[in-house]
């Protein structure tokens, strides 16, 4: 039986490691912290229970997908739920637009912004469904190690029908006029990374995503898909090793023959490594890297956040499971996040509540909230500037919710940059991975194999296909079924 060592027990690499096992192989996951789940992990304190990253569920299909591959199911290990309205905008004190989850609600409140536009919805949302069939059938499987994968004809096609080469934001403009559709449009975009300039039209399929297949949440919180694949996994075989920081490998003839941790060496015949690409590649022998400093760079990251995770010891009124606060001017937050990257000088943000739909995360009449602001990765991180952002959040909550939290927070914890380099060696202290730009689409990202090595591989959100839960999903079993197809001859 050939020995594989994964790094990192995040998604990709929960993924990867239980495709792996099934395939036949001896699986052990690395991980530095004391907890698998990677960005995803989970907090607890007094009756709180804070998941500490993802909070959407999209795309359940992903994820029936994922688990139906091992003969089992989502609802084996957590129970979904459908979020109803989907999701709160807040575009000012008095405005505000609750997505409905039924589709015809969601029509008329169209018709109700911008007359004629539930027709161009649905035509839309056809062109949309016809991207994610493909986009996801198709398109996401592909390891993308050489443009050869995609020469057919066929995909060729596939490539310009499904508008890969034509911008988002040029894209949606031709079907709405008013600005309150075009935010509520280009909100999906924001997951990955980038702005609707720079992101393919390719991924309207993420309003497709949200709109035809909807916002769900998973009973218990996000970490129930986390402990669902880790059970999975244990149930494969996959032995998930904790605490165990790899520092660097062992080297034979162009291959790795040992992965180095705090506490061992250990044996291994491939490699997968799902944590944050750049860092693997600090921990190699510089010869045997990919990329040079110069390239990472150059690469567009998805931003940082500065979070907060709160507990709140009384109900809040008007706030929904989902709030985004779009009652600023979105320009100028993107701007610096992307172009003229600082701390951002009057931002928009997001604050989930899952208290309102889930009893077991908070104490009775209390609140669990998360609150994130999209910040530039790379930025100083210091204490008083989320301070800073904190004081102008419960402000900004007070207003909108018309009573005082301040005095009733009785539990509270920032994450930021900082953060995410010491839990995860984020580069630049990096959130979610790298942005889905036309540059950094397929063959254009970071490779998940080494060109150097024979029998090392990347997964994750820095690699094929892209950041988000699902996608670090497909990774995993792309790399794996790459690593099997190289291995089983
Ligand atoms: C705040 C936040 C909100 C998000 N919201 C959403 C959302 O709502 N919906 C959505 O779909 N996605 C969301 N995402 C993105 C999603 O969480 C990620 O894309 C996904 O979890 C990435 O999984 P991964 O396996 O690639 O990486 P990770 O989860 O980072 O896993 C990598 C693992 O490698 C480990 N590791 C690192 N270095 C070493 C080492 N030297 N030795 C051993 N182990 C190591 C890390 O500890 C980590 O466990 C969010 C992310 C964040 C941070």
């Amino acid at each position: 039986m050939k020995k594989v060592i994964v790094i990192g027990a995040g998604f990709s690499g929960l993924s990867t490691a239980t495709q792996l096992a099934d395939l036949g192989y001896e699986v052990e996951i690395l991980e530095k912290n004391e907890q698998a789940g990677g960005r995803a992990r989970v907090f607890e304190k007094d009756g709180f229970v804070f998941d500490m990253g993802p909070s959407w569920y999209w795309m359940p299909d992903i994820f029936e997908m994922y688990f139906s591959k091992f003969g089992k199911k989502p609802s084996d290990y957590y129970h979904l739920v459908r979020l109803d309205p989907s999701y709160s905008v807040i575009l000012n004190q008095e405005e505000i637009l609750d997505l409905p989850a039924n589709f015809n609600e969601l029509k008329n409140l169209f018709e109700s912004i911008e007359k004629g536009s539930s027709a161009k919805l649905e035509e839309f949302l056809k062109q949309a469904a016809y991207k994610y069939e493909v986009g996801i059938g198709k398109f996401v499987w592909k390891p993308s190690l050489k443009i050869a994968e995609f020469l057919s004809l066929k995909l060729l096609v596939d490539a310009i029908q499904i508008d890969v080469f034509q911008s988002f934001y040029t894209h949606i403009r031709k079907f709405f006029k008013s600005e309150k559709l075009l935010k509520l449009m280009e909100f999906p975009i924001l997951f990955l990374g980038a702005i609707s300039q720079n992101t393919p039209a390719l991924y309207s399929l993420m309003n497709y995503a949200e709109i035809k297949l909807g916002t769900w949440y998973p009973m218990g919180g996000m970490h129930k898909i986390v402990e669902g694949m880790v059970q999975l996994a244990k149930e494969k075989g996959v032995k998930i090793s904790l605490n165990q920081e790899v520092l660097g490998f062992e080297y034979d003839d162009k291959k790795i023959i040992g992965v180095r941790t705090n506490k061992g060496i250990f044996i291994a015949d491939a490699v997968v490594a799902s944590a944050d690409y750049h860092h693997v590649e600090q921990i190699l022998e510089p010869n045997y890297r990919n990329y040079t400093e110069e390239y990472w760079d150059k690469r567009v990251m998805a931003p940082s956040s500065l979070l907060f995770y709160l507990g709140i010891d009384k109900k809040l009124p008007r706030l929904k499971h989902h709030n985004l606060f779009f009652d600023r001017d979105f320009g100028i937050h993107s701007d610096e996040i992307y172009t003229h990257p600082k701390w951002p000088s009057d931002p928009l943000f997001y604050v989930s509540a899952p208290s309102k739909t889930d009893p077991s995360v908070a104490p009775a009449t209390s609140e669990n909230l998360f609150l994130l602001i999209p910040v530039a990765p790379g930025l100083q991180d210091i204490e008083e500037e989320r301070e800073k952002y904190y004081d102008q959040l419960i402000d900004r909550l007070e207003q909108f919710c018309g009573t005082s939290i301040k005095d009733h927070v009785v539990f509270k914890r920032s994450y930021a940059h900082k953060d995410f380099i010491k839990d995860y060696h984020a580069f630049k202290g990096n959130a979610y991975g790298l942005a889905n730009t036309l540059k950094q689409t397929a063959i254009l990202k970071p490779s998940l194999k080494n060109k150097k090595l024979k029998n090392l591989y990347y997964t994750g959100q820095l690699t094929v296909p892209g950041p988000g839960v699902p996608p670090s999903l497909i990774s995993g079993l792309v790399v794996a079924q790459q690593l099997h197809s190289e291995f089983k001859s």
